[in-house]
């Protein structure tokens, strides 16, 4: 697994892609360490879960994630 920082809109806050059969989590440049660490740990489960090229846009994450809180 990679982690990778890339200037995305501000709404995007994350997501997770595959590179060469290994997941890549890219997070928010323009967001701050804590948000991004926040993002890391969400986008991890989308790995686990095998769920991955989504793109995690607040209002995404408020449709899919409901029951997340
Ligand atoms: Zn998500």
């Amino acid at each position: 697994m990679q982690v990778r920082l890339m200037d995305l809109p501000p709404r995007i806050k994350g997501f997770v892609t595959m590179r060469g059969g290994e997941p890549v989590i890219v997070l928010n440049a323009r967001l701050n360490y804590e948000q991004n660490l926040k993002t890391f740990l969400h986008e991890k489960k989308h790995i686990e879960n095998g769920d991955f090229e989504k793109c995690d846009a607040d209002q995404i994450e408020a449709e899919e994630h409901r029951e997340e809180g």
